[in-house]
């Protein structure tokens, strides 16, 4: 009873808009944000106060103050930001997959500083938005033409769509794939228009398989590749060979889905060999598909690329203008592409991935050890060592394998480990490492250059109080 009673009298004593306004502390708002756009956040904050007051929680004045405070702060500050990625995960898609390469960030100011050309020739008339990407896509992969859409996807749908709506379309059971964030290929196949006729087993299907189910109503033979996930022991998949020869007797496109689609052979380097687009081409495939956004490095895109009759019947779909991407992104994938066009010394140094898939684990020690002695004067909240691990590349891309790395281990003693993870996450540049037990771990692979000043600064700002 006392409880109600206790209540009632919060709720008695909310302010009233106008006296919120009047807040010393939302003084600075009050000169910049719109007046009725101010005064429907303090609305919303004050209903949600008296909602959560009356559940029952236990809350006074002073959190609504708060709460109107943050709620306020966060609206009007980015939340699409730069971030430090301590995982250790490669490509990330929390934290936006692969890390733009070198000089990047000026291409993306340059495009931004006014009006941008996107499709327009020197005789000022409408040209084609494709035709230098297809240029730059054509020396790279060796195919007859390429283009891109707004995801790997995307680019699926807009392939199964143009080539075998209302058709039969054969994959192996062994490929029916998710894809983390609700990509799967039967969906995307129904959504299609296409009908999906699976074959073989999940972990064998063999070219007969194949053979077996084509019919007068089969428009495509589908590979995808199986990205975050291996089957192994007795197991059987058909080689792109075997199923561009066998497309080529029945005349019937082979479609191939490589999901991150590797332009370089990272297999010279010791890394696991991940299928290369110039090699599916080579091979023969039809049409080939990839993501811009993995190990290309390259902005949230599907690259197409393929025999010129299906590239051009893809653009004159519909749906190809539905999906097409903005002008940030293409100016991204153009510079992004160029960069590829480079020698692989220089892609070493500038390229987002390729920088990271092979840093040596000296530097990645070096830059551990660095910031572990930077932080040495925190030794008596938390117990700091260098250790030996492993990351993963992620974003289904030679996912089932795992790289060697450092990492600093962080073992607070005067706050939780899970506060410590989250003061670093709500850090001005969030830092996102990896808690295991009671530890908090600072995966120095993904951690890019100089970034270890930074991570240091925050634990100055979270630790000067703890
Ligand atoms: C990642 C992936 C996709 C999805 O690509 P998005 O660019 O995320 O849309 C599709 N197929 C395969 C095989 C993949 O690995």
């Amino acid at each position: 009873m006392k409880e109600k009673a206790k209540q009632k009298e919060i709720l008695r004593q909310i302010p009233s808009v106008d006296k919120i306004l009047n807040w010393p502390e939302l003084n600075e708002y009050l000169q910049t944000i719109e007046h009725t756009h101010l005064t429907s956040i303090i609305r919303y904050k004050i209903d949600d106060f008296r909602q959560n007051l009356i559940t029952g929680k236990k809350l006074n004045l002073h959190h609504l103050k708060q709460s109107i405070i943050q709620e306020i702060g966060e609206l009007i500050n980015p939340y699409f930001c730069y971030a430090i990625n301590a995982i250790g995960i490669v490509l990330h898609t929390g934290l936006g997959r692969a890390p733009f390469s070198q000089g990047i960030d000026d291409i993306v100011y340059i495009v931004s500083k006014g009006y941008s050309r996107l499709q327009i020739d020197e005789q000022g008339r409408r040209a084609d938005r494709y035709k230098k990407i297809n240029q730059l896509l054509q020396i790279l992969t060796g195919a007859e033409a390429g283009f891109f859409v707004n995801n790997n996807a995307a680019a699926t749908l807009l392939i199964l769509n143009t080539i075998a709506k209302g058709k039969e379309v054969i994959v192996s059971r062994g490929q029916l794939i998710e894809i983390g964030g609700s990509f799967r290929i039967p969906e995307i196949m129904a959504q299609s228009g296409a009908i999906m006729r699976e074959v073989g087993t999940t972990n064998r299907t063999h070219l007969r398989d194949y053979e077996g189910a084509i019919n007068d109503e089969t428009a495509a033979l589908l590979r995808v590749h199986q990205s975050n996930y291996r089957i192994s022991g007795f197991t059987k998949e058909v080689p792109l060979h075997e199923l561009v020869e066998l497309g080529k007797k029945y005349k019937i496109p082979v479609i191939d889905d490589l999901g991150s689609g590797a332009l370089i052979d990272f297999s010279k380097y010791g890394l696991p060999k991940e299928p290369m687009v110039q090699e599916s081409i080579e091979t023969g495939a039809d049409v080939v598909c990839f993501s811009g956004d993995k190990l290309i490095a390259g902005p949230q895109s599907g690259i197409i690329v393929g025999k010129k009759e299906y590239i051009e019947k893809m653009k004159k779909n519909p749906l190809t203008r539905a999906l097409r991407c903005d002008k940030l992104t293409n100016a991204v994938l153009e510079a992004t592409l160029q960069l590829l066009l480079m020698k692989e010394e220089i892609l070493m140094k500038k390229h987002g991935v390729f920088n990271i898939l092979l840093k040596p684990l000296v530097d990645i020690k070096t830059q551990a050890k660095k910031c572990a002695h930077m932080l040495h004067k925190y030794s008596t909240k938390m117990d700091i060592s260098v250790k030996e691990a492993v990351s993963e590349i992620g974003g289904g891309s030679l996912s089932t394998e795992q790289l060697p790395t450092f990492v600093v281990a962080l073992k607070p003693k005067t706050m939780k480990v899970d506060d410590l993870a989250r003061s670093l996450r709500q850090y001005h540049i969030p830092i996102f490492g990896r808690v295991s037990e009671d530890t908090l771990l600072l995966d120095f692979r993904t951690v890019l250059k100089n970034e270890e000043k930074i991570i240091a600064e925050a634990f100055d700002e979270i630790l000067k109080n703890k």
